[in-house]
């Protein structure tokens, strides 16, 4: 089966593409590397030990797409390409809308017209917005805070809409929790471009010195520490439950979103605390105020993901920090080879 993965340069996507090839699929990676290098798809085929074909191209070229569907056989999609940063997309939204929103209506559009009607798509736990009640399951109500988060809900909701107009359509959506992590070998990994906004990368920088503190930002939440709870998951263990999303794709029959996390949240100074045994080194920290839009806490109820999909998290917080920093110190400066090839 040959599948097409949509910013399978990135993060997430050069997980799941390796963890596809070692299990038997054919995998295009279709990326336009506005946040990734062709380096990590390097790495994956050296991983795999098979190749991968890579079209350098935008979801929302449909041309492009297009070529791409007449090369290759496709008969399903994992839908990661997107833009993702919070801030980012506070002060530019009109470009996360083009970017996300209109890029997946120019994919569907294109898979259509090939009569590919599988997709996977990554999804967020952003669209519970500040959850009323905790752990969150796929029934609470949905609820952007900023316009990355409206792109999620946009598009799930599209999805939808697609399905109804044609129920051969078989459409995943899986709102990840809060991925961390790297493969086991540490030759894949999170590679973000500047100052970190995510904690993991951030702790990870600060470990091997390129950052000189940890900002933890906000000691006053009614959690209980005082600092924010979230539900990390071992992008190892996401990549899994992509592969078990897949093989579930063409027994669904309505649109069907699954939480991905493991159910358990820790504090951002559990985190530290993880990471500085995983890496033997202190991270230096210091409180600030609360960031904007931040919530207390938020971790995921996966009964459903454990019935539905037959999945749940392996790896503990202990493995995700470990594998986390084995990526950090052996590739200090991400991805050597930026160059768009
Ligand atoms: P990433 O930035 O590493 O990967 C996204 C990839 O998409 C990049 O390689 C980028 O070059 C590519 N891309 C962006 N716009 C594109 C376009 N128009 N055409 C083609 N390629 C394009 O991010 P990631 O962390 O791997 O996230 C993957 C997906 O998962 C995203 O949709 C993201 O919103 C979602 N997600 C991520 C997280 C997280 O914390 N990492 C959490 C929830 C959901
Ligand atoms: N956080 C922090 N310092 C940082 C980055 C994040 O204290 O430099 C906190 C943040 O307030 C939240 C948690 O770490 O409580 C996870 O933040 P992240 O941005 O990784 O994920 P998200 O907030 O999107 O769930």
């Amino acid at each position: 089966m040959t599948v097409l993965v949509t910013g399978g340069a990135g993060y997430i996507g050069s997980h799941t593409t390796l963890l596809l090839l070692e299990n038997g699929y054919d995998v295009v990676v279709y990326d336009n590397l506005s946040n990734a290098s062709r380096e990590s798809i390097r790495q994956v085929e050296k991983l795999a030990k098979r190749p991968v074909a890579f079209v350098k191209g935008d979801i929302r070229d449909k041309a492009t797409l297009a070529a791409t569907f007449e090369k290759y056989s496709i008969e399903a999609v994992i839908h990661f390409a997107g833009l993702k940063a919070v801030g980012e997309s506070v002060e530019s939204p009109l470009s996360y809308y083009e970017n996300n929103v209109c890029g997946t209506v120019a994919l569907c559009e294109t898979m259509a017209s090939y009569g590919c009607k599988s997709m996977v798509f990554s999804s967020s736990a952003t669209v519970y917005g500040d959850p009323q009640e905790l752990p969150i399951t796929e029934k609470a109500p949905l609820q952007a805070t900023n316009p990355y988060g409206r792109t999620k809900l946009m598009i799930e909701e599209i999805l939808r809409d697609v399905w109804y107009s044609d129920k051969e359509w078989k459409v995943m959506l899986l709102r990840y929790f809060n991925p961390v992590g790297a493969h086991e070998s540490g030759d894949i990994g999170e590679d973000p471009d500047g100052i970190p906004n995510n904690l993991m990368p951030y702790i990870a920088q600060t470990a091997i010195g390129k950052r000189a503190f940890l900002s933890i930002f906000g000691n006053d939440y009614d959690t209980r520490d005082g600092t924010g709870v979230r539900d990390y998951i071992h992008v190892m263990d996401l990549a899994h439950g992509h592969l078990k999303a897949l093989e579930k794709l063409s027994e669904i029959e309505e649109v069907t979103a699954v939480n991905l996390g493991t159910g358990k949240g820790y504090s951002v100074l559990e985190v530290v605390a993880a990471f500085e045994k995983a890496s033997g080194r202190r991270i230096p920290y210091k409180f600030a105020p609360r960031r904007q839009g931040d919530i207390a806490a938020c971790y995921a109820d996966v009964s459903f993901a454990k019935r539905f999909l037959e999945w749940e998290a392996e790896r503990d917080i202990d493995a995700m920090c470990t594998d986390m920093w084995r990526w950090q110190s052996k590739h200090p400066d991400g991805y050597q080879h930026k160059e768009e090839t």
